[in-house]
């Protein structure tokens, strides 16, 4: 950001420009939730241990400030991390609506993205977007804990981004 002032040296404008960040308050919101993404504790299938082993220690998504809750009342994410049959969908969209706002839904892996290797059965509902709004999609079966990882970042971006522009990313 420039600064208007012509009555302070170029160092002291440098200095100023190196340790004052200037935000609108929907800024600086955004940028504290963007780092304390709380996700519900639930997976539907194989994807979910990949899933866990991303908040484990080895990969540690607390250094997101990443912390998993058991209740829907304490969580701004759902992570749909596998198969969504049409007997869980109603209980999935019931969980997302016990969610309080604002709140963001991941589909992780080919499953919830899109039915998966079960798109063909009877069964199984063939993307989770069909019951929740989903804001990044994670392709893979399973995704790595890398590509979780990235996923969670690039929905951070997107909050950030929002907040910032005023623009709804679909
Ligand atoms: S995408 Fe693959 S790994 Fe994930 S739940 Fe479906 S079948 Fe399992």
């Amino acid at each position: 950001m420039e600064f208007d002032l012509d009555w302070i040296t170029q160092e002291e404008r440098q200095e100023l420009e190196r340790n004052v960040f200037l935000g609108t308050l929907e800024q600086v919101k955004a940028w504290a939730r963007s780092n304390s993404l709380w996700p519900l504790t639930f997976g539907l299938a194989c994807c979910a241990i990949e899933m866990m082993g991303t908040g484990a220690s080895h990969y540690d998504l607390d250094r997101f400030g990443v912390m998993f809750r058991t209740s829907p009342r304490q969580a701004d994410v759902m992570i749909v991390s596998g198969t969504v049959t049409k007997k869980m969908g109603p209980l999935l969209r019931r969980l997302y609506d016990q969610m309080p706002e604002p709140k963001w839904v991941i589909a992780m892996g080919s499953c919830a993205t899109a039915g998966g290797p079960y798109v063909k059965s009877y069964a199984v509902i063939k993307g989770v977007d069909q019951i929740v709004p989903v804001d990044v999609y994670i392709p893979g079966c399973p995704p790595s804990p890398a590509a979780l990882i990235y996923g969670i970042n690039k929905l951070q971006h997107k909050i950030r981004y929002e907040a910032k522009t005023g623009k709804q990313v679909t």
